[in-house]
């Protein structure tokens, strides 16, 4: 607790008059894209994940949270329920005070018979490209974790079981009021009609475990930082027969030492020498799968813009090229010798008239 010193509705990226509910929902989306289990090893998402959820213990609270507006974090420096996803991330079960509804959405932890048949929620994890690689295509090894249904006891928990005594395996029961009659769930049962009268042994009676996943995902050519590429089937468990989620994976592409990309173009700086700017010349540009030829006119200014049409990025939809837009700035040499500074000196006198005439306002 009390080691960041980020203002929590920064952290959740929330307006500070979100309502609760802003607030949940905001949450809810951080803590899938940096939960542990979908970035193992990262610290990076580690440290945020911590960062969030003390955020979300304060905000989340209606009555924290107004102390918060009112006093700053410092109230809750020191109290406040623990967190640890650890518990969870070992293999035990979720334990988090008052987050457990929402880790279960998140993850889809189910208890077996007690559940509705609902399709698996959807995980989202980080990935991470150059922008070479999100160029050409790649093919990434991603490693993760999820709960999946238990195969030896097919998700139910139970090895054995029997027909519910209470409502007879009907999984409702009826009770009269006055002239109405009231169908409900059957509390002893869940509504799922059967008792466990032995717990699965291979979950211990979760239904579902945690399973590290490991595979190679393909990234398309022309990916750009917030591109998702979708893995069906690969999110958290589904309860009951309800299919499992997706898993989403969310792009990052990193910056380029030279390139700077907008939508499918590129931009580049490119030194060129007095004498190429000058003369013109034929000059060797850099683009992102090696090289190009571009003439250069003679008198070209330094911060003169080109266009290399069809050299940009691929679009991930059609194919299609962007461009490659180059800005020339003229370089200047590190004066060495007596010579260079005698043949700069030369140069200096093709200047008829200075650079700067006219911008004198005064
Ligand atoms: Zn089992
Ligand atoms: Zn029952």
């Amino acid at each position: 607790m009390g080691n960041t010193t980020k203002d929590y509705y920064e952290v959740l990226g929330v307006d500070r008059k979100a309502s609760q509910d802003d607030i949940k929902k905001a949450f809810r989306k951080l803590a899938r894209k940096y939960h542990p289990d979908l970035n193992p090893g990262d610290k990076t998402a580690e440290h945020k994940f911590k960062e969030i959820n003390e955020a979300y213990e304060v905000l989340g609270d209606a009555k924290k949270r107004a102390d918060y507006d009112q006093f700053g974090r410092s109230p809750f420096d020191s109290g406040g329920p623990g967190f640890d996803y650890r518990t969870y991330a070992s293999g035990d079960r979720f334990d988090f005070d008052g987050f457990g509804d929402i880790f279960s959405d998140i993850f889809g932890a189910g208890r077996g018979f007690e559940e509705a048949d609902l399709r698996g929620p959807d995980l989202v994890m980080g990935i991470e490209l150059t922008m070479e690689e999100a160029f050409h295509g790649a093919t990434k090894p991603i490693s993760f974790n999820r709960e999946i249904n238990c195969t030896a006891c097919g998700g139910s928990g139970a090895e054995t079981y029997q027909q519910c005594s209470a409502c007879k395996g009907t999984g409702k029961v009826t009770s009269a009021k006055g002239f109405f009659k009231m169908s409900q769930q059957c509390s002893a049962c869940g509504g799922s009609g059967m008792k466990v009268t032995k717990q699965c042994h291979s979950c211990n009676g979760q239904g579902r475990f945690l399973h590290t996943e490991s595979l190679k995902v393909k990234i398309p050519a022309g990916a750009d930082t917030g591109s998702r590429v979708r893995l069906r089937g690969m999110g958290g468990s589904g309860k009951g027969k309800g299919s499992p989620g997706d898993l989403q994976i969310e792009i990052t592409v990193r910056p380029h030492h030279h390139f700077t990309r907008k939508d499918d173009d590129l931009y580049l700086d490119l030194p060129v020498t007095f004498g190429e700017a000058a003369l013109g010349a034929k000059i060797e540009v850099p683009i992102m799968e090696g090289t190009t030829v571009m003439t250069l006119p003679a008198g070209s200014q330094s911060g003169q813009k080109f266009k290399l049409s069809g050299k940009g990025f691929p679009s991930s939809r059609t194919g299609k090229r962007g461009s490659q837009f180059v800005t020339i700035k003229i370089a200047v040499p590190k004066m060495v010798s007596e010579r260079e500074k005698e043949a700069i000196r030369e140069i200096e006198k093709l200047y008829k008239e200075s650079p700067r005439k006219g911008m004198v306002t005064s």
